[in-house]
Formats: structure tokens, C-alpha cells, sequence
């Protein structure tokens, strides 16, 4: 069979059999138009078939080829980690904005794949980045990333703050789990094949939003920023917390479907 015959025979969103395809030829897709009449050899014909059967069963995109492309970097990622999404680059912009405003030591809390870490790293090189998660797994891929995009950052093994002792940061950024336990939503797209640890805040969603907003003052210097990512119902309830919690310039920021998803306040002592 030929690429493009191929391609077309997948039945999924043409995009994707062809970053499927290309990825089992280990070429690059500029080079499927090149070659779309090209003979495929039955074992690549197999192996993509393979993949495209568990793309049709719900299997995640990024999980089949192994990696996610986020702001200016090419991630691994695994079952372990979440699938980084492009609301989060909103949330990078406002690490980075931070970070030139004089921010130079950066807490990523529950980094995943290490994606605002990283990113922040690779637009900011003189920042001083730590990256945090409660899961080895996916520490260890963070790790690789790391490595692979040949950029430093300092890797925690923590439960939230849990082994932080007093370190403080000048910047403390988070996308957390914020999806309610009960919410049909886990049911949908790429949500069933994540860590649920990596989707799920606690029974309303809230609870590790809340948990960090609480704790963070504890390791944030004076004047320093708590940037959150939460869902697009849950803004005002951030604030809420922030202010509670002795936040002051309180500020939610809409992503690119006009959704408020990102608030921030800063810590004056
Ligand atoms: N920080 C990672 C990301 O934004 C992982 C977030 C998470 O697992 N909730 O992609």
C-alpha cells in the first residue's frame, strides 16, 4: 500500500494518521507529501494499523507517539504524566512576565512532564527553576525531558509542600488538579487514559487549589507571586481563597477561548 492510501484507510482526523505514519517511518510529515506514492513495507503498514486501532479506542494522540509539543518545546510523555495543554502556555506568559520583572527563583508545583518548568527554563536561562511532583514516575520523565532539551532544573520529590522545609521562592507557578471527582467531563477525550492524580482536585475539585493557596505563603518570599491554572467555573472561587489567605492584587486572566483559567495574587508579609 501507499502513504497516501494509507493515511486515508485510518479513518481519524488526517493530521493525526499522518504524525502516526510519520512517526513509524521516523520521518518528519513534510516528507509524507513528498513521497505519498511511496510502496509502505508491510511492517510499517502493520505497526501503524496497530496504533491507529488504539487511537480509534481512545488512546490518547500524544501517548501513541510519545511526545507533545508545548510553547517552544518537543516533551516526552507517558501514562504517568499529563498531557500538557495550550491553555497552560497562558500561564507560562504570566511566569514570564514575572520572571523579568525580577523573579528569579521559580517553583513548578505538580510538574508532570515538567512542561511549565521547562518552557520557563527555555525562555528565561538565567532563571533558578525547581519543578515538584508527588509521583516518581513522573519525576523521572520530567528528568528526561530535562536532559533531552539539555536545560537544569531542579527536580522534588514533594507531596505539594509536604518536604519543603522552609524553602522559599520568588515565584510559586501550578496547574493542578482541579476536575471534580463526580464531573462526566473525566469521561471525555483524553481524560480517561491520565493519571487521575493528575486530574482530579479532591470531591469538588477545590481541594489542592485550596491546599496550595494555604501553604504557599510559607515558601514565598516577600512580594513574591502564586500564579494557579483552574477550570473556567472556578475563578471566583480562587480569589476568594487568595484574599482570604492575605493575597493582595488579586488577578484572574481569560485563556484564548475568553474562559477566566488563570489567577494570581502576590504575598506581601
Ligand atoms: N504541570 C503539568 C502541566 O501543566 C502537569 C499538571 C498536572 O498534572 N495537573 O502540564
Amino acid at each position: 500500500m501507499i502513504a497516501r492510501d494509507l493515511i486515508a484507510s485510518a479513518h481519524i482526523h488526517r493530521g493525526e494518521a499522518e504524525a502516526v505514519l510519520a512517526m513509524v517511518l521516523g520521518v518528519d510529515r513534510a516528507w509524507l507529501y513528498a513521497h505519498g506514492d511511496d510502496p509502505i513495507a508491510k511492517a510499517a503498514v502493520d505497526r501503524f494499523n496497530e496504533l491507529i486501532h488504539a487511537r480509534r479506542e481512545g488512546k490518547p494522540l500524544a501517548y501513541l507517539l510519545g511526545y507533545c509539543d508545548f510553547w517552544t518545546v518537543r516533551l516526552q510523555v507517558n501514562q504517568h504524566v499529563l498531557i500538557p495543554r495550550r491553555e497552560t502556555e497562558h500561564l507560562v506568559e504570566w511566569a514570564l512576565e514575572q520572571i523579568d520583572a525580577g523573579a528569579s527563583r521559580v517553583l513548578d508545583m505538580g510538574t508532570g512532564s515538567g512542561a511549565i518548568a521547562l518552557s520557563c527554563k527555555a525562555s528565561r536561562p538565567a532563571a533558578q527553576v525547581s519543578g515538584l511532583d508527588s509521583s516518581p514516575h513522573a519525576l523521572d520523565c520530567a528528568r528526561e525531558n530535562a536532559i533531552a532539551l539539555g536545560l537544569e532544573v531542579d527536580w522534588l520529590l514533594s507531596d505539594w509542600f509536604s518536604a519543603l522545609s522552609s524553602r522559599t521562592w520568588q515565584l510559586i507557578i501550578a496547574n493542578p488538579p482541579y476536575i471534580a471527582a463526580d464531573d462526566p467531563h473525566l469521561l471525555q477525550g483524553d481524560l480517561p487514559a491520565e493519571p487521575a492524580s493528575a486530574l482530579i482536585g479532591g470531591a469538588t475539585g477545590m481541594e489542592s487549589l485550596q491546599h496550595i493557596i494555604q501553604h504557599a505563603r510559607d515558601h514565598l518570599s516577600d512580594g513574591g507571586w502564586l500564579l494557579l491554572e483552574h477550570g473556567f467555573d472556578q475563578a471566583s472561587a480562587v480569589r476568594a481563597a487568595l484574599q482570604e489567605h492575605g493575597f493582595c492584587a488579586v488577578t484572574t486572566r481569560a485563556d484564548w477561548s475568553g474562559h477566566e483559567r488563570l489567577t494570581g495574587g502576590q504575598w506581601t508579609r
